[in-house]
Parts: C-alpha cells; sequence; structure tokens
C-alpha cells in the first residue's frame, strides 16, 4: 500500500469519497486516477454516498439513458448537499465534456466542480485550495495528488488488480455522424510512448499482469503526432516491459486495422488475439450515412485478413463488433443485410445498441429517428437471439480442450479468468489464483461462458491442502 506523504501529516485523514462511475471502460480508467489522486490527499475510499466528504459523478452520455441515468444520480445527490453543504460534489466525464459547463452550472447549482472527461485536474485543485496552507504548499500538494510521473493504483487495487486499462489515445477525430465522442471528448491526441511504458512497468510493479490499452480508434495511435510510433510500435514497446504477460487493446476501426498491426500481433506473444473492430451495420448505404468509410465488403475482407493473420495463435483468433440498429432510414430489408452479415461472418461477440439520437451529431441534425422504438427492440431482439447462438456454436468447440487462462478474482467462490481469446472462464478451486496464468481444460461451454477443471498437478496440491485443513480442524 502506498503511504502518502498527507496522511503522514495527517491531512485529510478522516475523510471519505464516493466514486460512481458509468459507461465504457476509458470512464473506469478515468475513475481510477480520480481515486489514486484523492487518495494521496488522504481521502479513504466508502461505498456509501451518504458516508462521503467528496463524491464524483463520472459520467456517460454515449446513449440517451446513460445520460438520463446521470441525471437521476445527480438528482438524488440534492438532499445530501442540502443535509450538508460541506459535502463536494464532483460532475465529471461525457455529461461535462470539453467545451464548457455554464448550462449545467445553472441547472445544477450545488455541484461544486466540473470536470471534463480523463481530467483529475480540477478536483484536486479545487480541493487543495479549500486549505489553508501556502499557496507553494497547495501546488506541491497538487502536483503530488496527480502524480506527475508517477502512478500509483488506488489502495482498494493495490496487489489485486490483475487486469489494468491504459488509456493511450485521449479524445476522437473520427465524427461518425451518430457519436456523440468527438464532441464531448475533444481532438485525438495520442499519449507519449514513454509515459505509457513508464506506467506499465509501474502498474506491473504492483501486481498487474494484462493491460489492455485505450483508444476510441486504438490503431490511429500515433497518427497526430509524427514523432510517435504507431500502435505496431507501441505495442512492441509494451512486449519488452518485463512481467507483463497479456496485452490487448480497444477500440480498432476498420479503416485503420492495416496488415502491418495485424503481422506485429501475429509475432508477438503477449499481444492476445482477440481484435475490437465494431462494423455498426451490415448495409453499404447505412454505413454511408453514418460517416464509417467502409464497405460491407472490406470489413467482411478484414475479418478473413484477421483471421488468416492469427490463425497459427492459440485458440485462435476472436473477433468482437458492435452493431447499432434502428439508424435513422434504416429499411426492414437493410437490416436484413445486417442479420446477413452477422450470420455469415460468426463473429464471437456483438455488443448491440438502438440507435439514440444524441445533441450536435449530424445524424441527429439532419436525419429524422424514424425507425420506432419497437421496431428497434425487435431489430435489437432478432440480433442478440443469432449472436447467442453464435457464441454458443464457437465457445462449444472449446469443450474438452487446454487452454490458458489469466485468473482475476474470486467470484462467490469460484475463479473468474479469461483465455487470450477474452472468453470468460470459472474455475472451481481452493487454491489462490489470482495473477496466476495457467493451463486448464474446458469442461463446459455455454454461449457467454465456460467452466474449466485446473491441470491434475494442481489438483492435487489443492486436495493436498484440504487434506492438511481437515487434519488441522
Ligand atoms: N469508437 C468506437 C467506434 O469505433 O465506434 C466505439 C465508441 S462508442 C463509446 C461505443 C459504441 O456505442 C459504438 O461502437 C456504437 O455501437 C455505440 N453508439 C455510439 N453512439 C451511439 C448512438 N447514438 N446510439 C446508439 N449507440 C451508439
Amino acid at each position: 500500500m502506498v503511504n502518502t506523504a498527507w496522511q503522514v501529516i495527517g491531512y485529510n485523514m478522516d475523510m471519505k469519497y464516493h466514486i460512481w462511475t458509468e459507461g465504457c471502460q476509458m470512464n473506469v480508467a478515468d475513475s481510477q486516477r480520480i481515486s489514486a489522486a484523492l487518495e494521496r490527499l488522504g481521502y479513504a475510499v466508502t461505498q456509501q454516498a451518504e458516508q462521503a466528504d467528496v463524491i464524483v459523478l463520472n459520467t456517460c452520455v454515449v446513449r440517451q439513458s446513460a445520460e438520463d441515468k446521470a441525471y437521476g444520480r445527480l438528482h438524488s445527490l440534492r438532499p445530501l448537499k442540502t443535509k450538508n453543504p460541506r459535502l463536494v460534489i464532483n460532475l465529471m466525464g461525457c455529461l461535462v465534456g470539453v467545451r464548457g459547463f455554464e448550462g449545467l452550472q445553472q441547472r445544477f447549482p450545488f455541484v461544486d466542480v466540473f470536470s471534463p472527461p480523463s481530467d483529475a485536474g480540477p478536483l484536486v485543485a479545487y480541493l487543495t485550495q479549500q486549505d489553508s496552507r501556502s499557496q507553494e504548499e497547495q501546488e506541491t500538494m497538487r502536483r503530488y495528488a496527480l502524480q506527475d510521473g508517477d502512478w500509483a493504483l488506488p489502495a482498494s487495487e493495490q496487489g489485486l488488480l490483475v487486469s489494468a486499462f491504459l488509456p493511450a489515445v485521449l479524445g476522437c477525430s473520427h465524427a461518425c455522424s451518430y457519436c456523440i465522442i468527438p464532441y464531448r471528448r475533444g481532438i485525438e491526441r495520442s499519449r507519449p510512448v514513454v509515459d505509457l511504458v513508464k506506467e506499465a512497468q509501474l502498474l506491473v510493479s504492483q501486481g498487474v499482469k494484462e493491460i489492455t490499452l485505450l483508444g476510441q480508434i486504438i490503431d490511429r495511435y500515433g497518427k497526430d503526432d509524427p514523432a510517435l510510433p504507431n500502435l505496431a510500435g507501441l505495442l512492441q514497446e509494451l512486449h519488452a516491459v518485463e512481467g507483463l504477460q497479456r496485452i490487448r487493446f480497444l477500440t480498432s476501426h476498420p479503416s485503420y486495422l492495416g496488415d502491418e498491426l495485424l503481422e506485429t500481433i501475429a509475432g508477438l506473444p503477449k499481444v492476445m488475439p482477440h481484435i475490437e473492430v465494431p462494423v455498426q451495420a451490415g448495409d453499404d448505404q447505412v454505413l454511408e450515412n453514418m460517416k464509417r468509410g467502409y464497405t460491407v465488403e472490406e470489413y467482411r475482407r478484414l475479418v478473413q485478413r484477421i483471421r488468416s493473420w492469427l490463425s497459427d495463435r492459440q485458440p485462435g483468433a476472436s473477433i468482437a463488433t458492435d452493431i447499432i440498429v434502428g439508424f435513422p432510414g434504416e429499411t426492414a430489408a437493410q437490416f436484413e443485410h445486417t442479420y446477413d452479415l452477422l450470420a455469415e461472418l460468426k463473429l464471437d461477440v456483438a455488443h448491440l445498441a438502438r440507435y439514440s439520437p444524441r445533441p450536435d451529431t449530424v445524424a441527429a441534425r439532419r436525419m429524422p429517428d424514424d425507425v420506432p422504438d419497437e421496431e428497434k427492440w425487435e431489430r435489437f431482439r432478432r440480433l442478440e437471439s443469432l449472436q447467442e447462438g453464435i457464441a454458443a456454436e464457437i465457445n462449444a468447440t472449446y469443450l474438452g480442450r487446454m487452454v490458458e487462462v489469466l485468473f482475476e478474482e474470486q467470484v462467490r467462490g469460484r475463479w473468474r479468468g479469461r483465455t487470450a481469446t477474452n472468453k470468460l472462464v470459472f474455475v472451481e478451486s481452493t487454491l489462490e489464483l489470482r495473477g496466476k496464468l495457467l493451463p486448464v481444460q474446458i469442461t463446459w461451454t455455454g454461449p457467454w461462458s465456460m467452466q474449466a477443471a485446473l491441470p491434475l498437478p494442481l489438483r492435487k496440491e489443492e486436495r493436498h491442502l484440504e487434506a492438511n485443513l481437515s487434519a488441522r480442524q
């Protein structure tokens, strides 16, 4: 556990923070950094908002339902602030965005701090300014909390977190016609390779074994800065980090996932053969309306290229996609094209969404949301049941096979881990498996998860341990 200087001198010793996170992996990573900053200022985490001195709401607005949830949560905090006016409320993330927050400030005057996505700065500055220390001391505290050149996980995750997210590309400049992200997360910015390597090393030194690089279009890493390598180069640098066992990255875009990258992945054993590459629709006209920049045929060929480049990797390559149903103007026939493409390509995972008009986007401004809600649901359910069958079929091919699993945590008595292909595997065992990369034999498969047995020597060790335990009782 990291011993914070401010805890040593008694700063904020009994203060507590509560953090609520919604949305994508990037938000999970952002919340982790806010937690770590608050802990450096001496705050301890609490799961009870009512007990907190600082509450952070890290929000998502990718769909209206996520935005509604954020507003609901925000309204629920008003009575807490009325009861305890010293409570600090920080609204953060995509609800705030990067373009100013005057409207929100007027609507929610009880919020003390507004922070754009991925930025712990405003909250840390606010909290340090509340203190009566000199400006110089406040500045030192601020820099210490923001971990300039350093990176310590929150106390609750140190030595426990096996798989961590590492934001590599912030923002997005692609502007798909339906997507609000570029308006809220700002333009694309690749983080320096030296920072990423250093953070990976620091995470490994705190027990992390697997890193997932994050970016809205991760394969555009380095394209905004000629001094940086591309994603293939970054993967090579990270591959050399000692103690790091697995590297993943998401999300890819079909137009930027080239052969150089696939060849690099094929040659780097620590980089997992799992690609998240959204197709969004299986119809060329809908793709054009979405401003995605590729055709169905190009996506089809990409899937073939991924499978062919990664054919030697064990246990094969896996591909995840995202699909939006009910995009403006999507006809029944166009939806059938998406259905047929999913049935044809047989991808491992499909994240499905019903189109939701988002403010500022080209689609919301220019294209009427003309697919009725019941129809969106109907299309969603058809794809969901198709994908359930496909996933069950693919996973059934694992039955009886030995596969490597990295174990992350124990959930209700069962150890939970993932294969190289990102399949969820459960194993019943009394051994301590956290952070272990082990070959296991798959004994049961379903569409969403699998069960496995440990190899014989470990089962023997387990029996031995159990025998010792019962002898002692
Ligand atoms: N940047 C990635 C990409 O290439 O699309 C993923 C970003 S987004 C956070 C995750 C997913 O949300 C998208 O892939 C898309 O399927 C879905 N999504 C984005 N905007 C949406 C909207 N307006 N309505 C419904 N789903 C949406």
